[in-house]
């Protein structure tokens, strides 16, 4: 198991996967705090705020900690496996429970302290905390913003291995100065082993672990940019996840050893389900970056099609013919006083044959406008996507400041623009 390592958003419970490429998706992935766009891998990208990441178990240091229902029953597999495991080294089947029960929970409370030292660098550095997720795997800090310079990210992302590393060494100094013997012992031992892993795993170079965030800190300061960083360290972490599953055959090579045994297929199976977490959380990583290079591209009144007025009543094919000689892609439906009421739908349109053009009322196929479907003109990048996500719609119209209609924006367009195409 991974305790301290980040997982991405799209394995949250209750989050859906943000694998596409639309504006209103991305910004779901990007940018679901309301804040800017940022380019930072999973520990920054909080989920939706409609999503329910499990239960309150509590708030040290007024951050809550939340772990899903799905952890108990894991927790408890974990309690299982060790007690049996503890057969040699415990007598009686109730205190090996006890046991195995005490050493899962001091294992997660070592995780909360990894994810809580994060939390408190972040916030001395002005970085709103907004809760800790605890899954089987691991820990996962939400900050709700990037570290404002490679140094202090580098800080952020080092606090918890560091920590961890700590713990272990305290640890190991308790062991030095009280020469605790029987159950204690095995307890203080396992506590140990756990941190050094924790710590030292979460200190390989890639994204999204502490490691890979450290190495992002490092080629953000090298380069400028904090997105080359990201993508490096994604990069980084997606070669760690091939590493990874490359340790079971190299270690079989290397023991000339061709009969696996169950443990073997045990371990191989831990290893595979880290290095897709892995895997998956570098690509998270570099979609996310992706999606905020191109945002600045993303400009209202540079996608807005040339739009004409008409009456509602005008026939389809007539404001279809206004339309072509005026070169205008787009129909603006207006009342007696000019004003505009309706856009009308391009699809819509689409799907009406020509012969059919000539006998329907262009405001027939036209969508009212109500207040959330225009928009200024001067709108661009995250505050242009956010202000499409809150009114989901297929055409808006865009205005100067002066009130002035400036022209209507096709999603299709903003779509098409995101992706690049
Ligand atoms: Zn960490």
């Amino acid at each position: 198991m991974i305790p301290g390592g980040q997982p991405p958003q799209d394995q949250e419970p209750g989050s859906t996967p943000t694998g596409s490429t639309t504006p209103v998706s991305a910004a779901q992935g990007n940018a679901r705090n309301g804040g800017t766009p940022r380019a930072g891998p999973a520990r920054q990208d909080p989920p939706p705020p409609d999503s329910r990441p499990g239960i309150v178990i509590g708030r040290p240091l007024g951050i809550p900690v939340y772990v899903s229902p799905y952890w108990f029953l894991i927790a408890a597999l974990f309690v299982v496996f060790y007690a049996s495991s503890l057969k040699g080294s415990v007598h009686g089947s109730t205190m090996r429970y006890v046991v195995a029960a005490a050493f899962v929970v001091l294992l997660y409370l070592s995780v909360l302290i990894h994810e809580l030292s994060h939390c408190v660098v972040a916030r001395a550095f002005g970085l709103p905390v907004r809760r800790i997720l605890l899954y089987p795997l691991g820990g996962f800090s939400e900050i709700e913003q990037e570290p404002q310079t490679p140094a202090r990210e580098f800080l952020v992302s080092g606090a918890g291995p560091l920590l961890s590393l700590v713990l272990a060494a305290l640890g190991y100094a308790v062991i030095v100065t009280l020469e605790p013997a029987g159950i204690p012992r095995i307890l203080i031992d396992q506590l140990i082993l756990a941190n050094v892993l924790v710590g030292i795993f979460n200190l390989l170079p890639g994204l999204p672990l502490d490691g890979g965030r450290m190495l992002r800190a490092g080629v953000w300061k090298l380069t400028g940019k904090s997105g080359t960083g990201t993508i490096a360290a994604a990069w980084a972490g997606r070669a760690i996840a091939v590493a990874l599953l490359a340790v079971p055959f190299g270690l079989e090579l290397s023991n000339g050893n061709g009969s696996g045994s169950g443990t073997d297929v045990v371990n191989v199976l831990w290893l595979g389900v880290i290095a897709a977490f892995i895997w998956v959380g570098a690509g998270q990583s570099i979609r996310v970056t992706r999606v905020r290079e191109r945002l600045p591209g993303l400009q209202a009144r540079r996608l807005a099609r040339r739009a004409i007025p008409i009456p509602a009543s005008l026939p389809l094919a007539e404001a279809i013919r206004r339309a072509d000689a005026a070169q205008a892609r787009a129909l603006v439906i207006v009342d007696h006083q000019d004003t505009p009421i309706a856009i009308v739908n391009e699809t819509a349109v689409i799907a009406t044959p020509e012969q059919r053009r000539p006998w329907i009322e262009a405001g027939a196929l036209a969508r009212t406008l109500d207040p959330s479907l225009v928009l200024s003109a001067d709108l661009s990048g995250m505050a242009l996507i956010e202000a499409v996500r809150r009114a989901p719609a297929s055409e808006y119209l865009l205005i100067e400041p002066s009130g002035q209609v400036f022209g209507v924006l096709a999603t299709s367009d903003l779509d098409h623009a995101f992706a690049g195409t």
